[in-house]
């Protein structure tokens, strides 16, 4: 009788194991569709102007130490600028440059958006490095997809 019992366990026991492995290795998935699949939830950040998409929430980055910086040119100007690592519908203007450059070791080019033409900040190049410095107050950040 002994035999049997111990016998019959083991079937039973393996099943539940491997439910179980199974049930763990699609939990990570089930985190981010529990609300909706991350893409829909990505803010966007559109031109303030002409209302097209110019570069996303995820696409942010830190630069010296912050996402954010507030910058003078030389002319005496305030800018608040963000930090993409991406950027679509901004084209660059004329050549970069080095003068007076907010990034240490880095060279910018003016961009402008592809559809109005208003300026929207710089990209920023060098230190094997490139990345958008956009000027805040051009964008309006909105929910949904793209
Ligand atoms: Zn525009």
């Amino acid at each position: 009788m002994q035999h049997s019992l111990s016998h019959l366990s083991v079937p039973q026991t393996l099943p539940l194991l491997f439910r179980h492995r199974k049930k763990q290795r699609i939990a990570v998935p089930h985190v981010y569709s529990d609300d909706q699949p991350v893409y829909r939830r990505q803010k966007r950040l559109i031109c303030k102007t002409c209302s097209c998409h110019i570069t996303s929430a995820e696409h942010r980055t830190v630069i010296d130490q912050s996402h954010r910086h507030t910058f003078f040119n030389p002319s005496g100007a305030v800018f608040e600028i963000g930090c993409f690592r991406q950027a679509y519908s901004c084209n660059p203007v004329g050549r970069p440059s080095s003068e007076f450059s907010w990034f240490a070791s880095m060279v910018w080019t003016p961009v402008v958006c592809s559809e109005c033409l208003s300026h929207l900040g710089w990209v920023f190049e060098g230190n094997s490095r490139r990345f958008y410095g956009l000027i805040l107050k051009q964008l309006v950040e909105v929910e949904g997809q793209e």
